[in-house]
C-alpha cells in the first residue's frame, strides 16, 4: 500500500452513534434497493421481501413451504404469511431467528462523512487471539448490516477483538478515501 495524500484522511471515531445524517435522505428510503432495505430481515415488524406486513395464520394445505427452511412449514401450525405474495411463508421456528436493526437504528446507514469503528456488543476481548477489522460489502455505495456486527459478535465470542469499519462510500468518496479509512483503523487498533 503506497503513501496516501494527507488531505484524504478523516479522523476516525469509535462507537455506534446513529444521530448523524443517514447516507440516503429519508424521502428516498422507499426507493432503496431491496438488498439494502432488507424488509424481511430488519426491525421488529415481520415483513416479506417486498415490505408487506406478515399475518399469523394456521398453516393450510394450500400454503407453500417455509421460504427460509423449505421443509419445516407443513409441520407447523403457526406460520407468518404475506397476503399479497402467496409464495411468502415463514414457519414459527424461522420467525424467531435474530433480526437485523431497522434502517433507522442501523449504525452502518449513518454518518456518510464520518468513518467509524463499531465495537461488538460482546465484551471486547484483550486481543490476545488477535484483532479483526471487518469491512462489510455493499457495492461501495452501502454497507450491508448482516456482514457487519453479527460477524463481529461471532469473532468476539471466540476471543478476538473485533470491530466493524464504517468506511466512506461512493459517489462522494473514492477508493483512496476508503483505503485511508482502513489505514486509520489499523493504526488505531
Ligand atoms: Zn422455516
Ligand atoms: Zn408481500
Amino acid at each position: 500500500m503506497g503513501k496516501l495524500p494527507e488531505r484524504r484522511s478523516r479522523r476516525l471515531k469509535v462507537g455506534r452513534c446513529t444521530s448523524q445524517k443517514p447516507i440516503v435522505k429519508r424521502d428516498r428510503w422507499p426507493y432503496l434497493p431491496n438488498w439494502i432495505a432488507l424488509y424481511a430481515e430488519r426491525g421488529s415488524m415481520p415483513k416479506c421481501w417486498e415490505g408487506h406486513r406478515l399475518h399469523r395464520e394456521h398453516c393450510r394445505k394450500s400454503h407453500p413451504n417455509c421460504t427460509y427452511c423449505e421443509a419445516g412449514a407443513k409441520l407447523r401450525s403457526n406460520v407468518l404469511v404475506c397476503r399479497k405474495c402467496p409464495w411468502w411463508l415463514i414457519c414459527s421456528q424461522c420467525a424467531s431467528r435474530p433480526r437485523l436493526p431497522s434502517l433507522r437504528l442501523d449504525p452502518l446507514f449513518f454518518g456518510p462523512h464520518t468513518p467509524r469503528l463499531l465495537p461488538s456488543m460482546e465484551s471486547v476481548a484483550d486481543g490476545s487471539r488477535g484483532s479483526l477489522i471487518i469491512c462489510p460489502g455493499g457495492n461501495y455505495q452501502f454497507l450491508v448490516p448482516h456482514e457487519g456486527l453479527p460477524v463481529a459478535e461471532f469473532f468476539a465470542k471466540q476471543g478476538f477483538r473485533a470491530m466493524v469499519l464504517r468506511y466512506r462510500l461512493l459517489p462522494k468518496y473514492d477508493f483512496d478515501d476508503m483505503q485511508q479509512d482502513l489505514v486509520s483503523a489499523a493504526a488505531m487498533l
